[in-house]
């Protein structure tokens, strides 16, 4: 071997080899893990949908609800859940939680149309419904696609309807229309954002009118029949409602290879299942673990759903009265991994990104040291420290990892919890998957970083 040669090898980062770096072993273990979490996402359209699922998927492994009079003894396992839209899975530790917490922390929100909160209209004989776009999307991704409705609905007496229509093939699904190529010579003229806007996103649910002669409006009104003889719900209640519009796709392989999972939603449940797993699959850890499933992160992580709300905070809190410490000295040794995606380099799109310090597909978990945008604004930075600490867990435990930075530094950029976190003196840094396509309703990753991210929770927690 030449000196250089020699140097090469023991100076220098290794070239990336994508895929090829996995054993055998690793690829079969990664399409196996894909298959369960394929279902759990197919479910999963939203938070509330996604609760249920790790409920269930938690309860088959033993956890309880949380009980706060309980005393709990080390190996106990149970979950907590906040307004139906976030969850945490616990198993105690050995030594409790007096030595910190191990949380991993997703979030299971993901960008669509909300119905605003009086929706119903009628227009040249078609019956529709006005929206509100949650989260960060390109509107024209959103047009001329099968979506379907989810949610919840609270009538006046009290009572609550759930919703879900258009997952199944024989469901009635819904779209919001796009104009015709051959009539587009002045939308073609204009630039992405003004071509679709928010107040055109208008979803087609109806065309058919009620037979009378006297009355007006009558497709919206055989709408709200259909709905009543359903649901039991009159227009009203849309007033105190939670309806949603997702994407109806399943959930699909991708390749002649299928190494890769198409799907809406991958930001962030293709962190969060692993995360889950990773909770479900550690039975007697050092530390007490948490995975925590949170809500609103699309949306900056506000209200009390979100990660600034003190739910996480007051229950940790709970757990540290219960041992007898107190809450703020369990959080200040509390380790975190915000398990959240990153942008996977896209060679259509190469200008984007800088290629040192993209994330690849295929090259395993992302660390992202650092989020936010142009000047490190809005983002907690990893320490030097805490980096160590991950970057050598990783290793010790051969999890494939590599280091991601959204994009070019003054290109646009993005946050996540990880901020929320740190403020409440947890030391943490975003791990997670790269995601192609991230924010369209079809989003695409690889099984064996989504394997490495279960991985890496694991490795984490045991
Ligand atoms: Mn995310
Ligand atoms: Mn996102």
């Amino acid at each position: 071997m030449s000196q250089a040669k020699e140097l090469r090898k023991q100076l220098m980062m290794k070239e990336r080899k994508g895929a090829a770096s996995f054993s055998d072993q690793e690829m079969k273990e990664a399409y196996a893990f894909a298959e369960g979490y394929k279902k759990f996402l197919d479910f999963s359209r939203t938070e509330r949908e996604a609760v249920i699922y790790t409920k269930k998927l938690a309860e088959e492994r033993g956890f309880e609800e949380y009980d706060p009079e309980k005393t709990y003894k080390p190996g106990d396992r149970f979950y907590v859940i906040n307004r139906g839209k976030d969850i945490g899975l616990v198993v105690v530790g050995k030594n409790g939680v007096k030595n910190g917490v191990k949380l991993a922390i997703a979030h299971i929100d993901s960008p669509r149309v909300d119905l605003k909160p009086n929706p119903l209209y009628e227009d040249s004989s078609m019956a529709l419904f006005k929206t509100h776009y949650y989260g960060g999307i390109k509107k024209y991704q959103w047009t001329a696609i099968p979506l379907g409705l989810h949610g919840r609905v609270v009538k006046l007496d009290g009572t609550c309807v759930d919703i879900r229509i258009g997952d199944d093939e024989d469901d009635e699904c819904f779209l919001i229309t796009d104009l015709l190529p051959h009539l587009d010579k002045e939308q073609a003229k204009k630039t992405m954002n003004q071509a679709f806007t928010g107040e055109d996103l208008n979803i087609l649910i109806g065309s058919v009118p009620l037979e009378d002669s006297e009355e007006k409006e009558l497709v919206a009104l055989n709408v709200m029949k259909i709905l009543n003889e359903r649901y039991g719900i009159v227009e009203d209640d849309f007033l105190s409602a939670e309806l949603t519009f997702c994407p109806a796709f399943k959930t699909r392989d991708i390749g002649f290879d299928r190494s890769m999972i198409g799907g809406y939603g991958h930001d962030d449940k293709c962190c969060a299942y692993p995360a889950v797993i990773a909770a479900l699959d550690t039975e007697l850890p050092e530390s007490t673990v948490i995975t925590y499933l949170t809500d609103k992160e699309e949306i900056g992580s506000e209200g009390n759903t979100g990660m600034q709300s003190d739910f996480l905070r007051y229950f940790i809190y709970d757990l540290a009265k219960a041992e007898g410490v107190e809450g703020y000295h369990v959080l200040s040794k509390s380790k975190c991994l915000s398990a959240d995606v990153n942008a996977a380099f896209d060679p259509t799109f190469s200008s984007a990104y800088e290629p040192k310090n993209a994330s690849f597909m295929n090259e395993g978990v992302v660390i992202s040291k650092y989020t936010g945008h142009g000047g490190k604004y809005d983002t907690s930075d990893a320490s030097a420290e805490f980096m160590g600490e991950i970057r050598a867990m990783l290793e010790k435990n051969s999890v494939k990892w590599q280091i991601g930075e959204l994009g070019k530094v003054d290109i646009g950029g993005g946050g996540t919890i990880a901020k929320y976190v740190a403020n409440m003196n947890v030391d943490v840094v975003d791990l997670g998957v790269a995601v192609l396509c991230m924010h369209a309703p079809f989003e695409v990753i690889s099984k064996p970083d989504l394997y490495m991210a279960y991985k890496a929770f694991y490795s984490l927690f045991n």
